[in-house]
């Protein structure tokens, strides 16, 4: 076993996380040009673990490394057994969080911090951690930011780039400084964007609508997974559009989605109560749908979202 008791997964090889030694001259330090995912894995009834969509996720770091030219030598479905693996030999296989990142590393000798994408040598980590829900279910607290979102036209929100995160990290100290558990960005529009780390839902009068592809969000995992649910438990279509921040003011319910967060009510905003202050039946319906889906109790599984993590 590893001296520190803890495998990743590094350059290609499983090493204990101690082992691996980055300089100071990263060039993916110095200027955020990283790309990473969050993903998740349930304990199951039966005592057997499962990675959650992490196809999907990985197609999305995939696309997200295209953008800044960094190579990733793995196809989604490698990287999926190669997830797998880690988990096993961490014995993280209750509930548990991945993370992988790829990014930039040397730059050529005599050339130690160009700011470029092109003959820089690339890098993949990953690492896990056993980590089970971690936000209250009974709701959350979320102040509209007064950083804008990063519009697509500059440093795209589609991709998961480790840089572009100091935007979200304005936002969230900004909402903890004023008390709120999480800030909701505004695109540079003034529409509704999304959360810190998850996308936002709104219901009113019955009907479901969440930012569109083209708010300057990503496009999370979680929301196109409650989509699906929300159509095959509720026969409700999500509305995709435009969402304007009076509709947030006059939600009768509003929920985030995301890998970490999974799905949280958001019960006050603004230090205005959203609809009556109390998690709603459509936000109570969409967590025990997804409650179900990620622990593999849901009989209708035909996506394909769950990956076992065999205990060999
Ligand atoms: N938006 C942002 C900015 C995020 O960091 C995340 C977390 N990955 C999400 C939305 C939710 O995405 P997902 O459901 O794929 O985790």
């Amino acid at each position: 076993a590893p001296a520190a008791g803890r495998w990743v997964f590094h350059d290609g090889d499983f090493v204990a996380a101690a082992d691996v030694r980055l300089g100071p001259d990263l060039q993916a330090l110095q200027y955020g040009t990283g790309v990473f995912e969050g993903i998740r894995s349930y304990a199951g009834d039966s005592g057997e673990a499962h990675l959650f969509r992490a196809h999907d996720h990985f197609t999305r770091m995939i696309g997200s490394a295209r953008l800044l030219r960094i190579a990733i030598e793995y196809s989604a479905a490698e990287l999926v057994d190669i997830a797998a693996e880690l988990l096993r030999r961490n014995g993280h296989t209750g509930d548990a969080y991945l993370r992988p990142l790829a990014y930039k590393t040397a730059l050529e000798p005599g050339v130690p911090f160009g700011v470029r994408l092109r003959g820089v040598s690339c890098a993949l980590t990953i690492v896990s951690l056993p980590m089970g829900s971690y936000l209250p279910k009974g709701g959350i607290s979320c102040g509209i930011s007064s950083w804008r979102r990063i519009p697509d036209s500059s440093l795209p929100a589609r991709a998961k780039i480790t840089g572009a995160y100091a935007n979200n990290a304005l936002a969230t100290d900004e909402a903890t400084a004023a008390g709120y558990d999480d800030a909701i960005f505004l695109n540079q529009a003034g529409h509704v964007a999304e959360a810190s780390t998850a996308n936002v839902f709104v219901v009113r009068a019955g009907r479901v609508v969440t930012p569109a592809q083209d708010a300057d969000i990503l496009e999370g995992i979680t929301r196109d997974s409650v989509i699906s649910l929300l159509r095959r438990e509720a026969a409700i279509e999500v509305e995709r559009r435009t969402v304007l921040r009076s509709e947030l003011y006059t939600a009768d319910e509003i929920f985030l989605t995301g890998t970490g967060c999974e799905i949280v009510p958001v019960t006050a905003l603004d230090g205005r109560p959203v609809g009556s202050g109390v998690p709603g039946p459509l936000t109570r319906t969409v967590m025990d749908a997804y409650d179900r889906s990620v622990r593999g109790r849901d009989p209708h599984d035909e996506q394909d979202w769950l990956t076992p993590v065999h205990a060999t």
